[in-house]
């Protein structure tokens, strides 16, 4: 008998759960904005303008839309369930990056429309959420660039899965070149570059390491070292390409130049390869020994297209001193981001 009317309770329990949740998500709060603050931000050798929007409650759902044919330089972004509350509906920006900003509601959605002073193309603004913390509220950011966009961003990279292979590292030193220069050093050191670029161009990136270290284990054998590199990319969902980063060293110091590798699995390999070799030629602006043909274990073993980049001779003078400077580095990172960008678009895939 008691039994029973535990039972009894507990369904009416849930049948008022049932009768309750269409109203509950009908009822859902409509968040309002808060606060309006708009500045012109210095980050590293970036300027741009920071806009931010306060809101009454979290920010999940917002649709961002650019690249208008009517409207070019129109940035949109509609916020579902929002409205306006007391800010004024139209506020003019600085003029350097951004004209007016503009608040309208329609039906129960929220639309922001941003006038730039350049096209509003993916590399030339930043939308974002920043959650509530101490004084501040929930924010929707908008960051607007000028002439040129974000730096260490590339179009067509979205979406992308990538992993990046920094060679050797822990007790495999690599190639050691002028003036005591270790190649696991600066493989790593311009992978980070890279990797920062593609995260930035919304590319999921996996790094074989991250640090001075074996990958597979300090007393490993070779093919197990490579196996476990080669592991990330067969191993994670839906890897596009898997790109492992090097640097060329000779007995002669003369010898100079970046170079890519390849193994021809499909006809994909050297599209990459040949794309990979553009981008770092154009940036680095090295001598173009070309792409070849190689056996190298991690493009054979890799389930995807895969390349092995040398990026220039550690050996040689000139470029091991190039390969330690930081502006170098950097270059030849965004070769190989803008190259990877372009194998995608050249490939169709
Ligand atoms: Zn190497």
């Amino acid at each position: 008998m008691k039994k029973a009317s535990w039972l009894m309770r507990a369904f009416g329990l849930l049948a008022l759960c049932l009768w309750l949740l269409p109203a509950m998500a009908l009822a859902a709060p409509t968040r309002r904005v808060v606060s309006f603050q708009s500045q012109v931000v210095t980050e590293g050798r970036q300027k741009f303008l920071r806009i931010e929007i306060g809101m009454s409650g979290p920010i999940k759902d917002y649709e961002v839309k650019g690249d208008g044919i009517l409207h070019p330089n129109r940035l949109t972004i509609d916020l579902d369930r929002a409205e306006k509350g007391d800010v004024r509906g139209e506020i003019p920006l600085d003029r350097q990056f951004g004209k007016t900003l503009r608040f309208m509601e329609t039906g129960k959605k929220l639309r922001i429309t941003v006038g730039m002073q350049v096209p509003a193309t993916e590399q030339n603004y930043r939308v974002y959420t920043l959650e509530k913390e101490r004084r501040k509220p929930h924010r929707l950011i908008i960051e607007l660039y000028g002439e040129g966009g974000r730096r260490g961003h590339v179009a067509g990279l979205k979406g992308r899965t990538i992993v990046v292979d920094p060679g050797h590292g822990g007790t495999d030193t690599g190639a050691v070149g002028v003036g005591g220069l270790r190649e696991k050093d600066i493989t790593l050191e311009v992978s980070e570059k890279v990797r920062d670029i593609l995260e930035n161009s919304g590319v999921k990136v996996v790094m074989t390491r991250e640090d001075d270290r074996d990958v597979y284990g300090p007393t490993a054998t070779d093919a197990q070292e490579l196996q476990a590199r080669v592991d990330y990319g067969n191993f994670t969902p839906n890897v596009d390409v898997f790109l492992s980063i090097h640097c060329n060293a000779f007995t002669s110091e003369s010898s100079n130049g970046t170079s890519t590798y390849y193994y021809p699995k499909t006809w994909l390999d050297a599209l990459l390869a040949q794309n990979l070799q553009d981008g770092m030629v154009e940036h680095g602006d090295r001598r173009d020994r070309g792409i070849h043909e190689a056996r190298f274990y991690v493009c054979r073993h890799s389930s995807m297209p895969a390349a092995l980049v040398e990026l220039a001779f550690i050996t040689n003078y000139v470029e091991g001193n190039l390969l330690a400077d930081e502006d170098f580095q950097n270059e030849m990172a965004q070769g190989i981001a803008e190259g990877l960008a372009n194998y995608f678009a050249a490939s169709g895939t």
